[in-house]
């Protein structure tokens, strides 16, 4: 870690560091960052490549391995989360899979959230387990299941928090107790709030993951994911997979992402507040008979919400009255929201999880997680918060 007193960075504060943390000028004194559009790096003589490849003097060799715009990302987003590596990736899900592939081996359990994003859990239930890794589910509120089903052969916790779409809230600080009385490790997919709101590894956690798909972007452009961590397991272990196996992030989406950060906290900011005020006013409509957003004071996980994150994010879900029909009314009577299951975008977005993310598990299993089918989840744009209310008035009631 950076040392207070010869770093004049070590005070920012995470406005300062999305605007202002990883950026190396070049000699052409650029403002803003630039983009290395290169697949390799070439030498002064074969010295110099002798020594960089031997690893005895930095330097960058090829893309796969390095580049410098992607480090300038995978800096400034280490800085924001408080880690000391970050390994930067093609998409939020291949960050989850080099972190698996990186760090477990056939044998090993990992216990994950049944709240979890559809497509990791298909990741885990299709893939992982071919290679001889066990996965158990436990409910994401009760920190004593997951002590429960631990086991000895556990080496890594995995959790999202607030979960998708019931916002369902994990106390970070626990599940990191327990992992490490056992020997594993904790992993937060910390996609919905980002580092302005919730820190993870300042809770304990040892692995921070992301889809830099959504907030970090923020305008719905290019895929991308990371994992933030420590030196040894991130940035030599999940490095180490990343540069063999290849699925980094390009130059260019790294600087789409480097701008998006640039404008993360306000952007943050503005989403919740747009959000926080939306789940009030649907608590009061008539047909909408509950709203899940962990800012009310009604969410049952208020408190620990309140406790470890600074803000409650801007995924709003509610249930209707008329089950499937009653939330494709509503759906289909927008005319600002976009109809789609995607996340942190400037743009409103609307979707009918029963049907569409979580449309592929059997119908007992939507039940048990609390999905039903008049349920909707709307992840909170930026456009003015009474044009989305206007929009969502006209299917209700
Ligand atoms: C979108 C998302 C992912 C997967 O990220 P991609 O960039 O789409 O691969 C993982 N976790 C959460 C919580 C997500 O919302």
């Amino acid at each position: 870690m950076t040392d207070t007193l010869d770093d004049p960075t070590a005070s920012w504060g995470p406005a300062t560091l999305g605007i202002r943390a990883g950026q190396h000028r070049t000699a052409e004194m650029e403002h803003s960052p630039a983009i290395f559009a290169t697949s390799s790096f070439v030498f002064r003589n074969s010295a110099e490549a002798a020594a960089v490849f031997a690893g005895e003097q930095p330097g960058n060799i090829y893309g796969r391995f390095t580049n410098p715009t992607v480090q300038a990302f995978e800096d400034r987003l280490a800085r924001m989360e408080g880690g000391d590596a970050c390994v930067a990736t093609a998409s939020g899900m291949v960050a989850i899979l080099s972190l698996v592939l990186a760090t477990m081996k056939a044998g090993d359990h990992l216990l994950a959230s049944s709240g979890l994003f559809g497509a990791t859990i298909s990741l885990f239930n299709n893939y992982v387990v071919k290679f001889g890794v066990a996965v158990d589910y436990v409910d994401p509120k009760h920190a004593e299941l997951w002590e429960k089903a631990i086991r000895p052969n556990t080496k890594l916790l995995f959790v999202e928090t607030p979960s998708n779409p019931l916002t369902e809230i994990a106390d970070i600080a626990a599940l990191a107790e327990i992992a490490h009385r056992h020997g594993a490790k904790l992993a937060v997919d910390n996609c919905f709030l980002t580092p302005v709101f919730q820190k993870p590894l300042e809770l304990g956690a040892d692995y921070v993951i992301h889809s830099a798909t959504k907030y970090l972007d923020g305008q719905g452009r290019c895929l991308g994911g990371a994992i933030v961590g420590d030196a040894q397991s991130v940035g030599k272990d999940v490095f180490g997979f990343m540069r063999t196996a290849g699925p980094c992030m390009s130059p260019f989406n790294a600087w789409v992402f480097l701008k998006g950060m640039e404008t993360l906290t306000v952007r943050m900011k503005a989403h919740e507040d747009n959000a926080r005020r939306l789940a009030t006013w649907l608590n009061e409509q008539v047909g909408v008979k509950h709203v899940y957003y962990p800012g009310l004071p009604g969410h049952p996980q208020h408190e620990l919400a309140k406790k470890q994150s600074k803000g409650y994010g801007a995924i709003v879900s509610f249930e209707v009255d008329g089950g499937r029909q009653g939330a494709w009314k509503v759906i289909d009577a927008t005319q600002l929201c976009s109809i789609t299951a995607n996340l942190g975008d400037t743009r409103t977005t609307i979707t009918h999880p029963a049907t569409t993310t979580h449309g592929r598990i059997s119908a007992e299993a939507r039940a048990a997680a609390g999905i039903s089918e008049g349920l909707i989840r709307i992840a909170v744009g930026l456009e003015e918060l009474d044009d989305i209310q206007a929009d969502l008035r006209r299917g209700l009631g």
